[in-house]
């Protein structure tokens, strides 16, 4: 017999054996042991969470010779034709190829012929891809149709099947299966195989099968085909030509230091190794989005993916959340303008080099915030000193300050700027309103993808009045014009 695939081979063939679904499990049990079924069922979930297989578990439940159990016996011949997918009274349509209203006529046509077993079931997998019309033609059938029809329909896009067929079926919402459990199944399958895998491994097939068993089982038929008997991290990074996370870290120390040179020279080195561009930006993005929930308290290692260790570097403490959500969003938005670019790896560059400006660049809040903090001075008709204090404040990101810190130089001139400005900024307070409430993410701040102006050392200004982009402006006239 040739190669069966794990994720075939493992496939359950008793509701019992079906984790991560409780809710289904338990619902389907209660109406198989008080015989009381729907005429129409509808399994939604993301891929590969079990939503086919259920609907062959309750076919089979349903037609079993001993039954309707269940526990299918599985040995029946009703048993034996739904797990080969050749039973008569099990028919199962694929909806994606078969989306008229003539493959649904042909379906009701069927219907009038009564079945062999005890019901005649349609398993319509992918149902969302159904026509109107199709969907339409379906509507009377699924209401009404005879005592012997069950229809059980699978879908990964709930929001596309309409209202009037949901609200005739049983509906069943599949969860994403937890990294603890596709975990613990990996793991009992390389003992049941007499291998052995690393944590590392583990989590990485975890991250990469995003919830979905069969995914996981794909990625370790995949892993165990080059790494033989033991399956080492070490050796699938080095396999998949995946980014070795030191490295990533190694650059985000290096920004901290402000070393372009440095950057690029890593990322130069990745690529002579093979590591492609997209794996490399969506391996960063990865590291940085585990780096954010870090800093923000979250310690489950499901989430944050790596240790403390790795994720508490002394170089990374001087990087503030607001830096971090910068270089994700920087990320985010390389990754999908590098299948237009005219060489994705200028654009990584590019990426890197302004990454060693990290520190001094200022979100859309932070800047916000300082110029709320600034207004508010100069409006109250503070005293020199306070208005200096404040300037001092927003001047700090052109002197390549950490976010944070008072800058203790040249508060002289700072303040002589500001009082000059202060005059100008109460000129502005008479005819302008107060700085608008911050945007709180920049992703809700509704600018159109691509603008162009994004990436300013300064940030994006766009969203606030213009009388207090002038104040702005005004505190650093005197170094503009200089
Ligand atoms: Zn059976």
């Amino acid at each position: 017999m040739g190669f069966i695939s794990t994720a075939n081979r493992k496939r359950p063939q008793d509701f019992n054996e079906l984790e991560g679904q409780d809710f289904v499990v338990t619902t389907i049990r209660n109406a198989i042991e008080n015989n009381r079924f729907a005429h129409a069922y509808l399994f939604a979930g993301p891929r590969g969470v079990g939503k086919t297989t259920s609907a062959r578990l309750l076919a089979k439940s349903l037609n079993c010779k001993h039954g309707p159990s269940i526990h299918p016996c599985n040995k029946c011949e009703s048993c034996v034709g739904i797990t080969a997918s050749s039973s008569i009274d099990c028919i199962e349509i694929d909806g994606a190829s078969n989306t008229s209203v003539e493959d649904i006529r042909r379906i009701k046509s069927d219907i009038m012929y009564p079945p062999s077993s005890r019901f005649k079931i349609y398993i319509i997998d992918e149902v969302h891809m159904l026509s109107n019309s199709a969907f339409n033609a379906l509507l009377k059938t699924i209401e009404e149709p005879p005592d012997y029809v069950i229809f059980i329909f699978a879908t990964t896009e709930i929001q596309k099947v309409p209202q009037t067929i949901k609200s005739r079926c049983q509906f069943f919402r599949f969860k994403s299966i937890g990294q603890d459990l596709v975990k613990g199944r990996i793991r009992s399958l390389c003992d049941e195989l007499g291998m052995s895998i690393d944590d590392q491994s583990l989590s990485y097939i975890a991250r990469e099968s995003e919830g979905s068993m069969r995914d996981a089982y794909t990625i370790f038929d995949q892993l165990s085909s080059f790494c033989g008997k033991s399956i080492v991290f070490g050796k699938i990074e080095k396999e998949l030509l995946l980014t070795p996370y030191e490295k990533i870290a190694d650059i985000l120390s290096l920004a901290v230091k402000e070393d372009a040179k440095g950057i690029l020279e890593t990322f130069f080195d990745l690529q002579r190794n093979g590591v492609q561009n997209e794996q490399f930006v969506s391996d960063f993005a990865f590291f940085i989005r585990c780096l954010l929930l870090h800093k923000s308290g979250i310690s489950d290692r499901d989430m944050t993916y790596f240790s403390p260790e790795v994720l508490s570097r002394p170089d990374f403490a001087s990087l503030t959340p607001d830096n971090l959500n910068l270089i994700l969003d920087d990320l985010l938005k390389l990754y999908r303008d590098m299948r237009y670019s005219i060489n994705p790896g200028f654009d990584c560059e590019l990426f890197l080099a302004n990454l060693a400006r990290i520190r001094m660049r200022l979100s859309n809040f932070e800047i916000a915030k300082r110029l709320a903090a600034y207004e508010r001075s100069s409006s109250d008709g503070d005293s020199d000193s306070d208005s200096g204090e404040a300037a001092a404040t927003i001047a700090q990101p052109a002197q390549a300050r950490p976010v944070g810190t008072v800058s203790p130089t040249r508060p002289e001139s700072a303040a002589k700027r500001a009082a000059s400005s202060s005059r100008a900024a109460s000129r502005h307070q008479a005819d302008a309103p107060s700085v608008k409430a911050p945007a709180p993410e920049r992703a809700d701040s509704g600018k159109a993808e691509g603008s162009a102006t994004d990436s300013d050392m300064v940030g994006d200004v766009s969203n606030y009045d213009v009388a207090a982009e002038d104040a702005f402006f005004d505190v650093f006239k005197d170094d503009l014009i200089n």
